[in-house]
Formats: C-alpha cells, sequence, structure tokens
C-alpha cells in the first residue's frame, strides 16, 4: 500500500483516545498494511494507527532481528491483561523526535487482542519487546512516552544533531480528558 509520514506533536490526534477497530472494517486492513510498510521504511519498531493519522486501536510492532521477539505483530484492539516487573529504559518516539527519555515500564506483559481475521491473539511478552508494546498501547489511549517520565527536566534528553522544537518542561504532562 504506501508509507505514510509520521504525525509529529504536537498534532491533536496524538492525543485522543482511539476508537475500537473492526477487523472486518477495509480502511482497518489498509491502515494495517500502511503501517507494515512505514515501520519496514523507517528506524522505529514499532507504529500505531494514530501516528499515520487514524484514530483506530491498531498499531504494529515488530523489535526482531535485533531484540528477541515475536516478529511482526499486528494487533487490533489490544489490551494489557497482566503486567509484572520494574525496569526503567530509554525510549524515543517517531512522533517526538526532538528527545528521548528514561521511563519506567514493566518488565513482562500479556497483551490480548484480535489479529486483522477477528482471531483473538495473546501476546506474552517480555524486555524490549514488552516495554515496545506498552509504549504502542499508550499510544491508543493518547499518551506519549513523555506523559510517563517522572521528571522532565531531569529524565528527558535532547537527541544529538537535532534542534528541538520545544523545551521539555514545556511539554503539558497527563492523559487525555
Ligand atoms: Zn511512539
Amino acid at each position: 500500500m504506501a508509507v505514510r509520514p509520521i504525525v509529529l506533536y504536537p498534532d491533536p490526534i496524538l492525543k485522543a483516545v482511539c476508537r475500537p477497530a473492526d477487523w472486518r472494517d477495509r480502511v482497518v486492513h489498509e491502515t494495517a498494511q500502511d503501517l507494515i510498510d512505514t515501520l519496514r521504511q523507517g528506524p522505529g519498531v514499532g507504529v500505531a494507527a494514530p501516528q499515520i493519522g487514524f484514530d483506530i486501536r491498531l498499531f504494529v510492532v515488530d523489535v526482531t532481528p535485533k531484540h528477541p521477539g515475536h516478529g511482526l505483530l499486528v494487533l487490533l484492539n489490544p489490551h494489557m491483561v497482566a503486567g509484572e516487573g520494574s525496569t526503567t529504559g530509554r525510549e524515543g518516539c517517531l512522533s517526538v523526535p526532538d528527545f528521548t527519555a528514561s521511563v519506567r515500564r514493566h518488565t513482562k506483559v500479556l497483551v490480548q487482542a484480535t489479529d486483522l481475521q477477528g482471531n483473538p491473539v495473546s501476546v506474552e511478552s517480555e524486555g524490549f519487546e514488552a516495554v515496545c508494546l506498552q509504549h504502542e498501547l499508550d499510544h491508543l489511549d493518547g499518551i506519549l512516552f513523555l506523559d510517563r517520565v517522572a521528571c522532565l527536566k531531569t529524565d528527558v534528553f535532547r537527541r544529538k544533531g537535532v534542534h528541538p522544537r520545544f523545551e521539555p518542561q514545556d511539554y503539558p504532562q497527563g492523559a487525555p480528558p
């Protein structure tokens, strides 16, 4: 299908709570393919539908071959049914190319979703892939990694060679209303 441009913060769609994805909807299939194409083209390990302009509960993740994982995951209406452990690591986001930040996440998660054929999918994940899944799950609820940062002053880092478009302290933290 197509590689889509990545929507950048502060586009309001990144703060939207996305609506359920219907696997019978042609737009959902097209969006899934566009997400896969966009993921394959770019430097990221995951892309969520709102990042290419669709407020649908759908994302794709593939952390392999750099990290252990399940390969390509295309998840509709995913939700985390269990999370355990805690780890703090450096995260970035295609929609916030200005910064990376230290974010605390579960080390291990169980995510349930459906695939594009409407079949239930259960993904048990740990390590880097688990963190990535939590980051993408947040996108579907209008939450960016900067919302998870404990201290915008000390835990956010400017990317090398990038002139940031805003100061971290000016980021309005919080979940959407
Ligand atoms: Zn992101």
